[in-house]
């Protein structure tokens, strides 16, 4: 079983190579964001609690972020793997993360860094804004997304590089050039 998570600022480009990496190694993709978009979308109870908070570019409460992806995972037994994408976002997260798989006799086996500048990002989600509808993409609502992630996320990868499973890749280039590199990473834990 492999437990990867693909970490990164909004932007880095997250969703793109976790739709590659799911077709090469047949993992199950668990995209926070995405679960609670859709949650929004069906109205259902989680997704009311969760609405505004999204909108406004905050991150949604631990106690509820962590209960959700846990059941995710459960939802999941017969997974050859999972990629978890856009958790954890705070320390709290990473820490239940290891308790949950733990209990379970597993473990995070590694965390794909993707490295990209802030202009680079806003530059990129500038672009995305046109086309993605989203809410959270708007300039003032981008700006306390990227404040969440340097005061809270951020803090996550130190967390990860104690543990010695942390690889940092360049997210600006060619996406299949960014893929090889993940690629050279987790190749050798499967
Ligand atoms: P994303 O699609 O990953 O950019 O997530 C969009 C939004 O969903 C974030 O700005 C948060 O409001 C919420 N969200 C997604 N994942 C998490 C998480 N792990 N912890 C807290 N909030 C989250």
């Amino acid at each position: 079983m492999l437990n990867l998570i693909i970490f990164g600022p909004p932007g880095a480009g997250k969703g793109t190579q976790s739709a590659k990496l799911i077709e090469r190694y047949h993992l199950v993709h668990i995209s926070t964001g995405d679960i609670f978009r859709e949650h929004i979308q069906n109205d259902t109870e989680l997704g009311k609690k969760v609405k505004n908070i999204m909108a406004s570019g905050q991150l949604v409460p631990d106690s509820i972020t962590i209960e959700m992806l846990e059941y995710e995972v459960k939802k999941n037994p017969n997974a050859k793997g999972v990629i978890f994408d856009g958790f954890p976002r705070t320390v709290p997260q990473a820490e239940a993360l290891d308790n949950f798989l733990q209990s379970m006799n597993q473990k995070v086996n590694i965390v794909v860094q993707l490295d990209v500048n802030e202009d680079e990002l806003r530059a990129r989600i500038a672009e995305r804004r046109k086309v993605s509808g989203r809410a959270d993409d708007a300039e003032e609502k981008l700006m306390k997304r990227m404040d969440e992630y340097f005061n809270k996320t951020i803090h996550v990868l130190p967390y990860y590089e104690q543990q010695n499973i942390v690889t940092k890749v360049n997210g600006i280039g060619l996406i299949d050039d960014i893929f090889d590199q993940l690629c050279e990473a987790i190749d050798p834990l499967v």
